[in-house]
């Protein structure tokens, strides 16, 4: 398994378990079929290099520019191109909701922290719907977009999720993972998997909130709040601001996010718990954002982007992240300010202290999933 590139989808492994064990047969079914293709999809690259010859002006170097493929309910990637950029809507809803939320992820990345897409030097994005027939997932491959349409083949009141283009935030979340693979590269096991997971949430609801032009204080701060049909007993995927309280349902069980490091759970399960430890970062940049007030991307954000964006080294601890965001906001804002004093009190919140010592500094990139072994293989030997 690549620790640095790997699949990463929207619905965590325990959830889909819990409904392949609990589902009725057509929905228990549609959970293992699920797990079972995204197994095979790791270590799998898909290609895109056709992309580049289909739009040579647009392969990278200018600005927003993003194309929607169908994979036509195949595995085939990128599939056909449906819609891009500059082009009206199409009938399809899932391509156009595909082509506006990378838009607005864009929109937030470029016009907050001046970034030019995923790569920082203009990379296209690329987004397929209708990955395999009414898959329950979506994910990013490393290069790209992948949606699944959920379960509209199921009969309405066996339904469980809506398709995956539905959610801003959902779709945010993906892009965030290759803005991080082009950045600090956490590798994606345990603590720093968790970091991966919990940048992608916070970015994932900051293009929902720059969107909507929404204050701190008035964000429900869930992640994927319009995936689940009323069928569910959930308010979304994850919650930032109550970890552990986005869902209580029969079948997926109760969300099993913790938001306290009395609380951080040990597995070997989800890569070492990527999704589950993942709300104890998030709920400290809840608690920071909601002290600091106004809006979230423009002070808390960008302490958080900055952070992000090549600062952490790929193998941080929480420890790590909070010592650096509490640093950085010191740097922007000034050492005891009241945007360090606010950084300090979100990640104290979770119980984590700033330690004041230097971060440990960001290593030296390293290409493939060789880097990503032996930055393992350390972590394994210090754990000794
Ligand atoms: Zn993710």
């Amino acid at each position: 398994m690549c620790l640095r590139k790997p699949v990463q989808c929207i619905i965590p492994p325990h959830m889909l378990k819990n409904i392949a064990e609990k589902g009725k047969p057509g929905q228990s079914d549609k959970a293992l079929m699920t797990l079972v293709s995204t197994e095979q999809l790791r270590g799998r690259r898909t290609g895109l290099t056709n992309v580049a010859a289909m739009f040579p002006a647009a392969a990278t170097g200018r600005g927003k520019y993003r194309v929607v493929y169908s994979a036509n309910n195949g595995m085939s990637l990128p599939g056909m191109p449906i819609r891009k950029e500059g082009e009206s809507p199409v009938a399809d809803h899932a391509a156009n909701e595909a082509y506006e939320g990378s838009g607005h992820t864009y929109d937030l990345f470029h016009q907050v922290y001046g970034r030019n897409s995923i790569d920082g030097k203009g990379s296209i994005l690329d987004s397929t719907v209708h990955y395999q027939d009414s898959y329950d997932n979506a994910f990013w491959d490393g290069q790209q977009m992948v949606y699944g349409d959920g379960d509209e083949d199921l009969p309405v009141g066996d339904r469980i999720f809506n398709r995956f283009t539905t959610s801003v935030d959902v779709i945010g979340h993906e892009l965030t993972h290759g803005v991080i693979q082009n950045g600090s590269r956490l590798m994606y096991w345990g603590q720093s998997g968790a970091l991966n997971e919990s940048f992608a949430d916070v970015f994932g609801i900051l293009v929902r909130q720059y969107r909507d032009r929404q204050p701190a204080r008035t964000s429900d701060w869930l992640i994927g709040a319009g995936i689940f049909t009323g069928n569910i007993r959930a308010k979304g995927l994850r919650s930032m601001i109550e970890p552990g309280n986005a869902y209580e349902d029969p079948m997926l069980g109760r969300d099993p996010q913790p938001g306290h490091m009395s609380a951080f759970v040990n597995t070997t399960t989800d890569n070492a718990g990527v999704h589950i430890n993942s709300g104890i970062p998030n709920r400290a940049f809840c608690m920071a954002a909601l002290e600091l007030g106004g809006y979230a991307w423009e002070k808390a954000g960008r302490v958080w982007y900055e952070a992000m964006d090549g600062r952490l080294a790929e193998v941080a601890t929480f420890q790590e992240a909070a010592d650096m965001t509490i640093k950085i906001s010191g740097e922007m804002f000034g050492s005891g300010s009241l945007e360090q004093q606010a950084i300090t009190n979100g990640w104290k919140a979770v119980g984590i202290y700033y330690s004041g010592k230097a971060p440990k500094p960001a290593a030296p990139k390293s290409g493939g999933c060789l880097g990503t072994f032996l930055s393992f293989a350390a972590i394994v030997r210090g754990n000794r």
